[in-house]
């Protein structure tokens, strides 16, 4: 009988050929020969000069997981560290893609180059906030010194900060002066992507009411600027008291940046100089304070944590994959006869097992 756990069995198999015969960094070469990615040669020249068909090629191969973007990335890596990368998060429907909008023209008329990446949390079946973002900021894909690149999570957890990160990193080699991240204020993708930007804007709107009681603690402590969008509608003034009582409880330190509350009119352009001046003057804020360089240098050690982690996953696995220890182990946990944290102190720290597996 089924029980109500139960769904139809659902494999996905390699080849066979592909899965035993040949060593591990052959299958991926061949994975990615199967993908065309061979084909596609960047030079780190056309990425620095700002070739957005590069760039574009370039921030695909990372998606991919290609090891030959990462050599790519390498060499730009001394290009980077210069942009000015802000955080802007809030409920769907609060107009975050309006307001990008109208940043994005405010950072061209003050002659700076401007990239966005716009997270999309979507389905992988529904895939229409896609669109939508293509088609409202569409008004800006002829400008060169504008990027807008789409990202969607579909369901991936974990994987979206890395490659937003290295997605940020070819931007800044390419030039771009701000680089805005967008995302939907819902989960904890948004928590992650202000640990990374400068300078992180939190969006709300009328008619929040209880909600802005309700707002994440976290959301509050993430906001270097609040915005109360949809300033047209009745209720503006409400959110944004809420907004000051809330930040008045939190502790800060004297010196601390003290976040504006900024009321604006997405749809009709209005707020949006006193939003961007806000964002230069926290800008001036984290340079004066040295914070600015501090930031860089946290993400970076982040990030390389966060290699270090893969990669030394990467070689014990492979170095013990086929051993008779590994295997028996694998039963156990099968069979639950081992705990997943009894085995990892094992993988790790055990010399016993280590001589096993040679
Ligand atoms: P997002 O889901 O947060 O990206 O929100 P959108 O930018 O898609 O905006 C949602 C809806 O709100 C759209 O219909 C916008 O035209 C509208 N909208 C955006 N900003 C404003 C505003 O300042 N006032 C009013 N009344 N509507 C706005």
């Amino acid at each position: 009988m089924l029980n109500k756990w139960q769904v139809a069995p659902q494999r996905v198999r390699l080849p066979f050929f592909l899965s035993k015969c040949m060593p591990f960094d052959i299958r991926i070469h061949l994975q990615s020969f199967r993908l065309g990615l061979f084909s596609m040669k960047i030079d780190a020249q056309n990425i620095i000069r700002g070739d957005q068909l590069a760039g574009a090629r370039l921030i695909r191969l990372l998606e991919e997981g290609d090891p030959a973007g990462i050599e790519v990335l390498k060499r730009l890596y001394p290009h980077t560290g210069t942009a000015f990368v802000i955080g802007l998060t809030g409920p769907p429907g609060s107009g975050k893609s309006t307001l990008v909008n109208t940043i994005i023209s405010e950072v061209r008329n003050r002659n700076m180059k401007i990239a966005v990446v716009a997270i999309d949390p979507s389905s992988p079946i529904s895939g229409g906030a896609l669109l939508g973002d293509r088609i409202r900021m569409r008004r800006h894909t002829e400008d060169d010194g504008v990027f807008i690149r789409s990202m969607a999570t579909r369901g991936h957890l974990g994987g979206l900060s890395k490659t937003t990160r290295e997605t940020v990193l070819v931007f800044d080699a390419m030039g771009y002066d701000v680089i805005l991240i967008e995302t939907v204020g819902v989960g904890q993708d948004e928590v992650e992507i202000a640990q990374f930007a400068h300078s992180t804007a939190v969006v709300s709107l009328p008619g929040m009411g209880d909600d802005i009681q309700a707002m994440k603690a976290g959301l509050l402590e993430i906001g270097d600027i609040f915005v109360v969008n949809k300033a047209d509608i009745p209720g503006a003034d409400d959110v944004a008291e809420q907004l000051r009582v809330m930040l008045g409880m939190s502790s800060r330190a004297q010196n601390d940046w003290l976040p504006p509350i900024l009321k604006t009119v997405a749809v009709k352009n209005r707020g949006i100089i006193e939003l961007v001046d806000a964002f230069w003057r926290h800008r001036q804020f984290l340079m004066n304070s040295g914070a600015f360089g501090e930031h860089n240098y946290k993400w970076e050690f982040k990030f390389f944590r966060r290699l270090v982690m893969e990669k030394a996953a990467d070689r014990i696995f492979s170095e013990m994959q086929d051993s008779a220890a590994f295997l028996a182990l694998c039963d156990d946990l099968k069979n639950r006869k081992m705990d997943p944290f009894s085995a990892a102190e094992l993988i790790t720290g055990g010399l016993e097992f280590k001589k096993q597996i040679r």
